[in-house]
């Protein structure tokens, strides 16, 4: 990917913008784009730098995020603590072309992460409220005032605030900006690899220093790492990835969201909207609570992974509704006139609260509170879901379940050995 039309090569030290920002090291990267951080010379603050490949489809694909996230941006600043802000946007001429250049705030890892770093067994429910939270204000703010749809929502596109922010605390993070080339120091014999490598000890060594009574290191070899400790980790995320946002009075593509995420309105082709977001908000909040997807389809013999998609949903949903089910431009496809599908037939369902209790070890109450928070969301019909701002009333939201922590540390051994008998049997053939 990194030739004509493709990513930029960047090196750490490299210079952007005539100078203003240095590259420092890579964030992260997606289909369109790489994302470095940077140090921007006139704030004195580290940013993050996305770069995005140069030919014409993704310049346009730029151009159009760039719009969005300004309208974002200006529209209502006191929400901006629950979305990434544009700070400066530039073109860049490189050996594969012209790049658009966008900088944004410096955030922290991603919700999917954490779920990593937690060792796929869910955060604790206090947490999750926390999270939710961030994300429905945002939401609100998106849909309620601005008009706009994400179309992407997923864990990895939720960014936490980072908790050691270079830019804010350069001293307790150790990290100095590297401010020219390193190979152009004739004293140095320095490589990239080396300064790469001191930067990563830097930054361990910061999070360690910060985090050390709450993190747990974890063992060596064979030894499985011990899930971290998340106490006291504030719990503030902001959402990212404007790359697929579309106003809701021109939906772009026919076909959005990431699978997993992706709402059932989306999959049928009955037009989509606001709603479809918040089906992909309640996927996420799932994984939040429970380490693992709600959705993972997979085609079989005889049957789409669209329509494996379908029946999982009908099996922890209910059936869905025949006015729903029949009414998409690709409803013939996966359901009879009757409203079932026609390929898979016979389905095993298995609610919501239930599913938690018996495969997650949530207590009854935990199970009962947090299916009455999801369920109306996942509504098969997209108008009957309650907005953003409704979910925001919602009472799970604003209770504080003391006990939690115990069941919770006492079924996290359960949990990993609850046997395959157990699990939903997610795979047909
Ligand atoms: P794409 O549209 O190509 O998926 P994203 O905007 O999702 O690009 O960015 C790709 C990755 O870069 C993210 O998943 C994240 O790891 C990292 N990243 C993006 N924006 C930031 C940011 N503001 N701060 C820190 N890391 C970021
Ligand atoms: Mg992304």
């Amino acid at each position: 990917s990194y030739r004509k039309g493709g990513y930029h090569a960047v090196r750490i030290g490299d210079s952007f913008a005539g100078g203003r920002y240095i590259a420092q090291k890579k964030l992260g990267w997606g289909q369109f784009s790489t994302v470095w951080l940077a140090y921007d010379n006139q704030s004195s603050e580290y940013v993050a730098l996305k770069i995005q490949k140069s030919a014409p489809q993704f310049a346009e694909a730029a151009l159009h995020e760039i719009e969005v996230l300004s309208a974002i941006a200006t529209g209502d600043p006191s929400k901006m603590n629950y979305v990434v802000r544009l700070v400066d946007h530039f073109k860049h001429a490189g050996p594969n072309g012209q790049h658009l250049c966008m900088v944004l705030e410096f955030l922290g890892d991603s919700l999917l992460r954490l779920i990593k770093y937690n060792r796929y067994k869910g955060l604790e429910l206090n947490k999750v409220r926390e999270i939710c939270k961030c994300i429905l204000t945002a939401l609100d703010y998106l849909h309620g005032k601005l008009g706009l749809i994400h179309s992407d929502l997923k864990p990895e596109n939720i960014l936490l605030n980072s908790t050691i922010n270079p830019s804010k605390d350069p001293i307790r993070s150790g990290l100095t900006p590297i401010l020219e080339r390193p190979e152009g120091n004739p004293n140095g014999g320095v490589t990239i690899n080396n300064i790469e490598k001191k930067l990563k000890q830097r930054a361990r060594r910061a999070v360690a220093r910060i985090s050390e009574r709450r993190v747990s290191m974890g063992g060596v070899g064979a030894v499985p790492k011990p899930a971290r400790c998340l106490d006291g980790i504030d719990m503030r995320c902001k959402v990212v990835d404007f790359g697929n946002a579309c106003w809701v009075d021109s939906p772009i593509a026919e076909e959005i969201q990431t699978r997993q995420y992706r709402a059932p309105e989306v999959i049928l082709q009955v037009g989509y909207s606001f709603p479809a977001d918040m089906w992909s908000f309640a996927c996420t909040a799932f994984e939040l609570a429970t380490g693992e997807m709600m959705f993972t389809p997979k085609g079989g013999q005889g049957f789409s992974e669209d329509e494996d998609h379908l029946a999982l949903m009908m099996e922890l949903l209910g059936k869905m509704p025949r006015k729903i089910a029949t009414s998409g431009a690709r409803s013939k496809d996966y359901f009879d006139r009757y409203g079932d599908l026609k390929r898979i037939r016979r389905l095993k369902y298995w609610s919501l609260d239930r599913l938690l209790v018996d495969k997650y070890k949530f207590s009854d109450t935990d199970a009962r509170e947090f299916a009455d928070f999801l369920c109306p969301i996942l509504d098969f019909d997209p108008e009957k879901r309650p907005t953003a701002q409704q979910c925001l009333q919602h009472p799970w939201l604003n209770m504080d379940n003391q006990t939690h922590e115990e069941v919770n540390s006492e079924s996290s051994v359960g949990k990993m050995n609850v046997g395959m008998s157990n699990l939903k049997i997610q795979l047909r053939n």
